[in-house]
C-alpha cells in the first residue's frame, strides 16, 4: 500500500481538439482539480470553473511542469496536468513517471492517475477508413530527445518488418528537414505507391486530410498539427466519390509483409 499524502495528481488526455472528443472520465478529472497545469494552447481548451487556479507553461518545458505540478498536488491539492490526444503518447504522462522517479521519495505516496484520450493517430485513422486495421507502429520525428541515427534505424526496422508507420512531430519550426528525410530513407524499403496519409488539426474546424502516395508525398504540406501515416505494403486505397477510403487489410501474407 502506499502512504497516501491526500495530494492528488490527474494526467489528462483532452483528444485531438474539439470538446466532443473529451471523455465524460476526462471531464470530470478536469472538473474536480484544483489547480491545472499545462501549454497554454491546451489549457485555453478547458473551460473556465471558478476557484480553479491555472498554470500555463511553454510547450517545452514539460518536466518542469511536470515537477511544479507534483510540488503542488504534494501540499495536499487535487491538481490536473492536461495534454493534447492521449497523456501516455509522446506527452506529459512520461514526463510525470520520470520526475516522481528521480524526485522526493514523498511523491511516490501520491494519488496519480492517468487519464486517457483519443490520440491523434486514431482520430485521422478514423477519418480516412483503417489505415491501422493491422499491425503498425508509432515514431516521433523529433530529434529533441533522440539522435536521428535511432530514427533512421527503426524506420528501416519497422519498414522492413511490414508495419504501418504513424509519424507524430514531423516537422517543427527548429526541425524543419526531418520529414523529408524519413520518406527519403523509406523509399528504399517500400514501393512508391505506399499510400500516405497527411491529417492536420483533426478534431478541430480547420481539419484537412489528405491522401498521397510515397513517391510523391512532399514533407512541406506537414506542420507541427499535422500527423502522418506511410501505408504498408498491404494498405489499399479505395477510390470513390470525395474522399477515398484508406485500409490495411486484417490478414498478412508473406507478400504483403
Ligand atoms: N499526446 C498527443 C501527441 C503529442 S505530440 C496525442 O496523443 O495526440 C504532438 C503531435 O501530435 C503533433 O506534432 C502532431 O503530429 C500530432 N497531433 C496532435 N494533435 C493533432 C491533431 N488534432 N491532428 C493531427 N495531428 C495531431
Amino acid at each position: 500500500m502506499r502512504e497516501s499524502t491526500g495530494g492528488h495528481l490527474a494526467v489528462v488526455g483532452l483528444g485531438p481538439g474539439d470538446a466532443r472528443y473529451l471523455t465524460a472520465e476526462a471531464n470530470e478529472a478536469l472538473a474536480a482539480a484544483e489547480a491545472l497545469y499545462g501549454y497554454g494552447p491546451y489549457l485555453d481548451r478547458v473551460p473556465v470553473r471558478a476557484g480553479q487556479s491555472r498554470h500555463a507553461s511553454d510547450n517545452r518545458e514539460e518536466r518542469i511542469r511536470a515537477a511544479a505540478a507534483l510540488r503542488h498536488a504534494a501540499l495536499g491539492a487535487r491538481v490536473a496536468v492536461v495534454s493534447g490526444g492521449d497523456p501516455g503518447v509522446f506527452a506529459m504522462a512520461a514526463a510525470v513517471c520520470e520526475e516522481i522517479e528521480t524526485g522526493p521519495q514523498s511523491w511516490r505516496g501520491l494519488d496519480v492517475v492517468i487519464v486517457p484520450g483519443i490520440t491523434a493517430m486514431l482520430a485521422v485513422a478514423a477519418q480516412i477508413g483503417a489505415p491501422l486495421g493491422h499491425d503498425f507502429c508509432a515514431l516521433s520525428l523529433s530529434d529533441n530527445l533522440k539522435p536521428w541515427n535511432v530514427i533512421q534505424q527503426r524506420l528501416d526496422a519497422a519498414a522492413n518488418a511490414g508495419f504501418v508507420i504513424v509519424f507524430y512531430n514531423p516537422v517543427s519550426r527548429a526541425r524543419p528537414w526531418q520529414l523529408a528525410s524519413a520518406f527519403e530513407r523509406l523509399r528504399r524499403h517500400l514501393p512508391g505507391t505506399a499510400p500516405v496519409i497527411f491529417g492536420r488539426a483533426v478534431g478541430r474546424t480547420e481539419e484537412t486530410i489528405e491522401v498521397t502516395s510515397l513517391d510523391v508525398a512532399d514533407a512541406s504540406a506537414a506542420d507541427m498539427a499535422t500527423l502522418v501515416i506511410v501505408g504498408s505494403r498491404a494498405t489499399r486505397v479505395i477510390a470513390r466519390p470525395g474522399r477515398p477510403l484508406v485500409y490495411t487489410p486484417r490478414a498478412a501474407t508473406e507478400a504483403s509483409a
